[in-house]
């Protein structure tokens, strides 16, 4: 396998094309993989906001009085969240797309001054428009995978997230597979697209990099399902954390 970060792309704009920008900068082929940090993908759509223009709430003025944050940063967090779990002390928020995430993904790195990146609402999309655009353009098959930075329960350390993915399923399903000694795999599913994002963001780095496409080619194909999210019954550290 390898892989390959993309350099030189531009600081990208609200309007651009990245399939088109990223086919400028490498040669792709059928089967590779393109993992995208989703700060390009909401700077190409504008999915920003300039907190000069926000106006916090009772909720974000008390939650900001406890962080000690940005009251109109903690009112574009809750704007994003359509579950908060728990407010203190950091928000940690469910957003439209099902991902679970501290402060709803917004992100006020590698953006300009007073601007803040918010996750692209639909991020699956994303990933098949920008995986169906590069089809066009070259007529090639790959896949795509929509990254961002995460924060772990259990663990210090952040690593990338798949948090929208096409041409590929989320998870490799190992049930049903014996192994080394016949047993019968019963619970293993493996969340390759995250395992993946993860190497990507190595790659992609967090600060001044300019590194946010990485290519990943020869990993052989899986299959599986995308039912990468619990199921609200299903998820125990929600239903923890919402007791307390
Ligand atoms: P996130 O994980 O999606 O929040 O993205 P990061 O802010 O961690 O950035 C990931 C990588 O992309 C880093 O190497 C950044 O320097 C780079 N990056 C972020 N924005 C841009 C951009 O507009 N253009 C270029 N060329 N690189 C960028
Ligand atoms: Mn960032
Ligand atoms: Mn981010
Ligand atoms: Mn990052």
């Amino acid at each position: 396998m390898t892989v390959t970060g993309i350099r030189g792309l531009p600081l990208i704009q609200k309007g651009d094309n990245l399939p088109r920008l990223i086919i400028d900068k490498c040669a792709l082929e059928d089967g590779d993989i393109i993992c995208i940090a989703s700060t390009i993908i909401s700077k190409a759509k504008g999915y920003t906001r300039h907190l000069k223009d926000i106006i916090p709430g009772n909720r974000a003025t008390h939650i900001a009085e406890k962080t000690g944050e940005d009251p109109r940063f903690i009112q574009v967090v809750l704007d994003q969240a359509c579950d908060v779990l728990i407010e203190t002390p950091f928000t940690l928020t469910e957003v439209s797309c099902g991902h679970v995430g501290v402060r709803s993904g917004v992100d006020a790195s590698n953006v300009e001054d007073g601007l803040v990146i918010t996750l692209p609402p639909d991020p699956m999309n994303e990933a098949e428009e920008i995986r169906k655009e590069l089809n066009n353009l070259i007529g090639k098959s790959c896949g795509v995978i929509v990254t961002d930075t995460c924060g772990r329960s259990f663990r210090r350390g952040q690593t990338g997230h798949a948090i929208g993915w096409s041409g590929m399923s989320a998870i490799r399903d190992f049930r049903g597979d014996n192994d080394l000694f016949g047993r019968t795999l019963e619970i293993t599913e493996e969340a390759v697209v995250d395992e993946i994002a993860g190497f990507a963001n190595l790659v992609m780095g967090e600060s001044n990099n300019g590194v946010p496409a990485v290519l990943f080619r020869g990993i052989p194909a899986w299959s599986g399902h995308d039912e990468i999210y619990f199921k609200p019954d299903e998820d125990i550290i929600r239903k923890a954390l919402k007791k307390v």
